[in-house]
C-alpha cells in the first residue's frame, strides 16, 4: 500500500486525508497546532464560543459540483444542518437600509425604491447576479485531468456566466460599486470585503447565494473540521497533533523525510504540503519556488494579501434583534494607521450554544490590508502595548456599536480579539491572509497546477493554489492533490464514493 505524509491539518489537509483513506493509500497528517482546523477554528472564552472563520460556505446546492466533494468529507447531506438566511446582508447608511437578499426579485425591487436614480445599473446589477448563478467552480478533477467533454460540459453549464465574467472581469469593486450613485448600494456592493478585490467576487457572492449555493452550517466552523476529523479517523487516517514540521530533507527529486521541532522525524514515500504557502517555502526552500509563486510575491499590487482584526463581545441579553450581518457607517475610528467609517457585524444568535442562556455573542469585522500587518506585527514585540491597542479599538467600536444599538447599551463587553499577527501565530499565516493571494482583475486567473518544478513525490494542496481561496478552494485542493498522486504514481483509484466522483479507471 502506498503511504502518503500530509502535513498541515486544515481543511485541505483534512481533506488530501480522507480522499488518500478513500483512495486506499495509507495517509497520517501532522499538525502543528495542539487541534486540526487551521484557519477554519473556534475556541471558548469566558463561556462564550468564538467561532472565527465561517460566515458563508459555498457548495450547499446538490446542483453544484463542489457538493459532492463536501459530502464526501462528511460536512453536507445526511443529518448536516444548513442555516439559510434570507438576506446575505443589511447596510445601514444613516438610517436607510438595503438589503442583499436570497430573492433577487426583492432585492431589485427593494434597490429601486432606495436609489432610483440608478435604475438603469441596478437592472444591470441584478440581471449579472441572476446569469453568474451558473458558475461553477470546477471540484472534481484538477484542470489538467480534464478531458475534452468535461471541459465542454463546464462551458455549457457557465454558457449565461460567462459573459459576465469578461464584461465584470476588468473591474475591482471599487469600479463597480462607483456606478452607483446611492451609497447603500455601493455599500453592498462593497460587501465586507477590500476595494480593491475583483468586482466578480462580489458578484460571486451573491449569485451563489441566491443559487441557493451558499449557507452557513450549524454549529459553525467546528462543524466543518470535526465532521472532516471524524470522517478521516472511520476512513482509517491518523493525525499527529503538536508536530511542527522544521524542515524537509530532499534528495535528488524525491522529499525523503519530515524533521519535527520535537526531535522526531518520518519517513516519506509522497508527500503532501497542506500549509500556509509561505511555510511550504521555508519548509523546502525557496530554490522551488516556482515563477507563479515568485510572481506573486514580487508583484503585491497585482496579488494583495487581506486579513482581518476581529473583536467579539458579549451581549448581556440574547441579541434577536440585530440582523445577522449588518455594515452601518459610524464616526471615524483608525485601525493600524487606516481611517474605519463603517462597521461590520456578525450576529450568531442563530447558532445554539455559542453564548450562555438568556445572553449573546457578536462580532465585528475590521479589513485589514497587507501593509497594515506589519504595523501589528510591530507592536506584538510590545505585548502590553499590543493588548492596550486592541482594548482602545474595541472600546472605540463599542462605543458606535451603543450608538447604533441603543437597546444594548450598557449591556455589551470585549471578549476577544483577533489581529492579523494572531493568525500568523497559531497558523504560520502569510501576513495574517485568511484567503490566500486574492487575485485582482490587473491579472489573468489561473489556477496553480499544485506541483513543482524539480519534486516528484511532492504535492501542494490549500488556499493559495485558487483564488479567491477561502474553504471551498482549500476542500478541492485536497482532493486534486490525491488525484495527481494517483495518476503521476500510475494507481488505479480504487475507491468509489458515494455519486462516484472519485472514480478514475486508467
Ligand atoms: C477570520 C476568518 C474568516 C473566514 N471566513 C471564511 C468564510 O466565511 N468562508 C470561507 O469560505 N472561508 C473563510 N475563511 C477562509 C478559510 O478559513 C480558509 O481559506 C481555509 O480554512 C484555509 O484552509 P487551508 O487548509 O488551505 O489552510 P490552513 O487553515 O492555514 O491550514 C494549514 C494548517 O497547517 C498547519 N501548519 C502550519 N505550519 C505547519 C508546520 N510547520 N508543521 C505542521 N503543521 C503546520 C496550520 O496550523 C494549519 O492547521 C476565513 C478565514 C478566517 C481566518
Amino acid at each position: 500500500m502506498s503511504k502518503v505524509t500530509i502535513i498541515g491539518g486544515g481543511v485541505s489537509g483534512l481533506a488530501a486525508g480522507i480522499y488518500a483513506q478513500l483512495s486506499g493509500l495509507e495517509s497520517e497528517i501532522f499538525e502543528s497546532h495542539t487541534v486540526i482546523g487551521g484557519q477554519c477554528t473556534s475556541w471558548k472564552r469566558k463561556g462564550f464560543h468564538i467561532d472565527n472563520c465561517v460566515h458563508w460556505m459555498t457548495g450547499t446546492s446538490p446542483k453544484k459540483e463542489i457538493y459532492q466533494v463536501w459530502e464526501d468529507v462528511g460536512v453536507v447531506g445526511d443529518g448536516c444542518k444548513m442555516i439559510s438566511h434570507d438576506y446575505f446582508l443589511q447596510v445601514d447608511i444613516d438610517g436607510i437600509k438595503g438589503h442583499a437578499w436570497r430573492d433577487l426579485d426583492k432585492m431589485e425591487a427593494e434597490l429601486l425604491s432606495v436609489a432610483p436614480e440608478d435604475k438603469k445599473v441596478i437592472h444591470k446589477l441584478i440581471k449579472a447576479i441572476r446569469d453568474f448563478q451558473n458558475i461553477e467552480l470546477p471540484a472534481l478533477k484538477p484542470k489538467e485531468q480534464m478531458g475534452f467533454w468535461d471541459n465542454m460540459k463546464l462551458l455549457w453549464k457557465m454558457r449565461k456566466a460567462i459573459p459576465v465574467a469578461v464584461k465584470y472581469g476588468k473591474m475591482n469593486i471599487g469600479d463597480l460599486a462607483q456606478m452607483f450613485q446611492s451609497p447603500i448600494i455601493r455599500q453592498i456592493i462593497y460587501n465586507y470585503v477590500p476595494e480593491t478585490y475583483f468586482a466578480i467576487s462580489t458578484l460571486y457572492m451573491y449569485a451563489m447565494f441566491a443559487a441557493g449555493n451558499a449557507d452557513l452550517p450549524l454549529g459553525g466552523s467546528d462543524s466543518i473540521t470535526l465532521k472532516m476529523r471524524d470522517r478521516y479517523l472511520q476512513l482509517g487516517g491518523k493525525i499527529s497533533t503538536k508536530k511542527k514540521a522544521l524542515s524537509i530533507d530532499i534528495e535528488g527529486s524525491r522529499c525523503k523525510s519530515v524533521n519535527f521541532e520535537d526531535g522526531t522525524t518520518a519517513e516519506v514515500e509522497n508527500l503532501i504540503c497542506a500549509t500556509d504557502i509561505s511555510v511550504t517555502f521555508k519548509l523546502i526552500g525557496d530554490k522551488y519556488m516556482d515563477d507563479h509563486f515568485r510572481f506573486c510575491y514580487a508583484n503585491p499590487d497585482k496579488f494583495p494579501v487581506f486579513s482581518d482584526l476581529d473583536i467579539y463581545y458579549a451581549v448581556d441579553v440574547p441579541t434577536d434583534d440585530i440582523p445577522t450581518m449588518e455594515i452601518f457607517n459610524c464616526e471615524p475610528y483608525t485601525v493600524a494607521g487606516r481611517d474605519c467609517k463603517t462597521i461590520i457585524v456578525n450576529n450568531f444568535a442563530d447558532q445554539p450554544g455559542f453564548a450562555p442562556e438568556g445572553k449573546g455573542i457578536i462580532e465585528v469585522l475590521v479589513v485589514q490590508y497587507d501593509y497594515q500587518y506589519e504595523y501589528w506585527e510591530k507592536l506584538y514585540a510590545d505585548r502590553e502595548a499590543y493588548r492596550a491597542e486592541k482594548m482602545r479599538i474595541a472600546q472605540e467600536v463599542l462605543q458606535r456599536l451603543e450608538k447604533h444599538y441603543p437597546q444594548y447599551r450598557g449591556k455589551l463587553s470585549v471578549i476577544e480579539a483577533v489581529t492579523p499577527k494572531s493568525f500568523n501565530r497559531y497558523t504560520g499565516a502569510y501576513k495574517g491572509s485568511y484567503m490566500g493571494f486574492i487575485q485582482t482583475h490587473l491579472v489573468k486567473k489561473e489556477t496553480h497546477p499544485g506541483v513543482l518544478p524539480g519534486l516528484d513525490n511532492f504535492y501542494l494542496a490549500g488556499q493559495w493554489l485558487q483564488t479567491p481561496g477561502g474553504l471551498p478552494n482549500a476542500l478541492v485542493t485536497g482532493r486534486f492533490a490525491i488525484q495527481r498522486l494517483m495518476k503521476r504514481e500510475n494507481i488505479l483509484q480504487q475507491f468509489c464514493c458515494k455519486k462516484n466522483t472519485f472514480l478514475s479507471k486508467k
